[in-house]
């Protein structure tokens, strides 16, 4: 006759075998239950790349990494110190961290395979490089890139040009720069006095443009504002950050994305503070300028705006406040994100 689970219990701890029963229970369940650290080493970091679609272009933006910095001085060097503190506490940030997103643009035309900004690559440390395998994660390899524009000459829109074996990460592409942009990197002197950044920092920036630019120098096709580059993007002047940083919009089937660049930085300071000028400004007061312009576009257009530094994907719209004319200056602007979407 079959024994009740309850007396079987019973008979166990009668016996001399209740100390074996219950330790073979106990390995049971050690065995068999996962433990949170093994779930952990299987699980993989967030994406580092979104794509999404403008118009017939396949789009993408391609997270370089992050690194993050102390606000001060270099983030809004002329601002006062708890103004800086205030915006960032509000915001929830750390008031000591301020996290700068590195984010290139993938654009497939159907023609072009195009980058816009190579990232750092190993200019600026650690926590960055991760371009190249990001792409990989879309199925894009560095060989695949046949256009490369380069917004600005600043080691982190330029560093990964050269990749560390000397030789050129994207060995297909042309490259393209606005004009202006290569006369100041190249000219026989290059005058960085009124940046607020230490002089070994000054020292870097303009060797990493010779080196980075040197090496594309039979390859580059210079353009110049309002020009379309490659069909469907188009070059907009937007100088102060340096004297010639372009923006781009970029068109196709009605539908528009414009890629800022480093016209602003993050919306804290830039959007919310737009006269507090970083110290990498190499003219403070023209980079205000076409903050404020090209702001009050893609406010006014309502056109949805992609911008290196900002936390990635980098996607979002522009609202303005307090538009009247008569207070022309005291307009702050809003970062608004795109809704994360699964499907492209
Ligand atoms: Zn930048």
């Amino acid at each position: 006759m079959p024994l009740s689970i309850h007396a079987f219990i019973r008979s166990v701890w009668r016996s001399r075998l209740k100390v074996m029963f219950f330790i073979g229970i106990l390995l049971g369940f050690l065995l068999t239950t996962p433990t949170v650290n093994a779930i952990n080493q299987n699980s993989t970091p967030n994406a580092g790349v979104y794509q999404f679609s403008v118009g017939d272009f396949k789009v993408a933006t391609i997270s370089d990494g992050l690194l993050k910095l102390p606000p001060l001085p270099t983030y809004a060097p002329l601002a006062d110190p708890q103004e800086v503190e205030q915006a960032m506490v509000e915001r929830f940030w750390s008031p000591d961290t301020l996290s700068l997103y590195f984010n290139a643009l993938y654009v497939d035309t159907g023609t072009h395979h195009v980058l816009i900004d190579t990232g750092a690559g190993t200019e600026l440390g650690t926590g960055l490089a991760k371009l190249a395998q990001n792409l990989a994660a879309i199925g894009i390899q560095s060989q695949d890139i046949d256009t490369v524009i380069i917004t600005h000459a600043h080691p982190d829109h330029i560093g990964g040009i050269v990749a560390t074996n000397g030789q050129l990460t994207f060995p297909n592409a042309r490259y393209y720069i606005s004009e202006a942009e290569w006369q100041f990197w190249m000219a026989p002197t290059v005058d960085l006095s009124s940046l607020l950044v230490p002089d070994p920092f000054k020292q870097g920036i303009l060797a990493s443009a010779r080196k980075h630019l040197g090496a594309i120098a039979s390859q580059v096709n210079l353009f110049q504002p309002d020009q379309e580059i490659i069909p469907g993007i188009v070059a907009i002047a937007a100088p102060g950050h340096t004297p010639g940083q372009s923006a781009l919009k970029i068109e196709s089937g009605g539908s528009q994305l414009i890629v800022a660049a480093d016209v602003f930085f993050n919306e804290a300071f830039d959007l919310e503070h737009p006269d507090w000028q970083t110290g990498f400004d190499l003219n403070p007061q023209q980079a205000a300028e076409t903050r404020r312009r090209l702001l009050n576009q893609v406010a006014d257009e309502r056109i949805m705006v992609m911008a290196y530094h900002m936390p990635f994907p980098a996607l979002g719209h522009i609202r303005s406040q307090n538009a009247a004319p008569d207070t022309t200056n005291h307009i702050r602007y809003e970062w608004e994100p795109i809704l994360w979407q699964f499907e492209s």
